[in-house]
């Protein structure tokens, strides 16, 4: 017997220790959920948990490395046996990768020169990472009444806005690791979507736009609280909301 009501919402966040995914938390607490800090490390889960419980929320570390499928494992066994259940699943945690291509390189030595080992890693982490975690939670979230999970994904996502040599994306540096592994985030979502449709769980993409944040060196312009609210409000959608979607913070974006 667990010791929370299956009443009260549990929402897990991985990556919750700072940046977007630590704002995410403190917004789902200030909503009344108890939050689940999924990090890597012990004590930076610990440290965020409590520093939400000092301003009022319910929340608890779990160790949870995305790319650690037996310790993923073990998280979501402890949540199913302190709580029974899980509400709302975001998939936050990422990593951009160094650099995307070699520093002194040409954008069209892409296939020559880039490290193919970090283009693992971060598929490891935004891609593969994102399947662990949620196939373990899937069990917890489908005693939920209504299920909720969101990735985070990124407008480089976008094939249709990277594409567009006149568009807002265009000058970038080119990206073999972070953009196609968001995209492959955003394909990966359509099929979690589509397969869980039936049973009631919305399965939706968040951009949270260009946030100022560890993973690109503090160069965004929005905070971070500004960026969790569109995260947010896909986790909190009617039972007649979008699954299979691609939002920010101004609505649907193209594939
Ligand atoms: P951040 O401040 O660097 O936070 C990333 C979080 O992910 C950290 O908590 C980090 O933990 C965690 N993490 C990384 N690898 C992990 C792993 N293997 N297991 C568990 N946690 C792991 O970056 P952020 O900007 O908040 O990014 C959050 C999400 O938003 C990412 O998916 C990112 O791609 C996406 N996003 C960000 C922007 C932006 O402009 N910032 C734009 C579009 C999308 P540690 O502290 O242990 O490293």
């Amino acid at each position: 017997m667990n010791e929370h009501s299956t009443q009260q919402k549990v929402a897990l966040v991985t990556g919750a220790n700072k940046g977007i995914g630590r704002a995410t938390a403190e917004q789902l607490a200030a909503l009344g959920m108890t939050v689940l800090i999924g990090t890597r490390n012990r004590q930076r889960g610990e440290e965020a948990a409590a520093a939400l419980r000092r301003a009022g929320g319910d929340a608890y570390a779990v160790t949870l490395d995305v790319t650690d499928a037996a310790g993923v494992r073990e998280a979501a066994k402890w949540i199913e046996d302190r709580f029974g259940h899980l509400d709302v699943l975001v998939n936050n945690a990422g990593i951009s990768g160094s650099g995307q291509v070699s520093p002194e390189d040409a954008v069209d030595q892409i296939p020559s020169i880039v490290d193919l080992e970090m283009v693992r890693a971060v598929f490891e982490t935004n891609v593969f990472g994102v399947i662990s975690v949620t196939n373990a939670m899937l069990p917890l979230l489908r005693h939920s009444p209504a299920p909720r999970i969101v990735n985070l994904s990124s407008g480089v996502a976008s094939l249709t806005i990277a594409g567009d040599p006149n568009g807002p994306l265009a000058g970038l540096p080119a990206s073999a690791a972070y953009a196609p592994s968001k995209t492959a985030l955003n394909a990966l979502t359509v099929q979690y979507a589509n397969e869980l449709r039936k049973d009631g769980i919305l399965v939706n993409l968040a951009d949270p736009g260009y946030v100022d944040t560890d993973i690109n060196n503090h160069q965004g312009y929005l905070t971070p609280a500004q960026a969790a609210a569109v995260v947010v409000r896909l986790t909190t959608l009617g039972e007649d909301g979008p699954t299979g979607g691609f939002f920010n913070q101004d609505g649907p974006l193209p594939w």
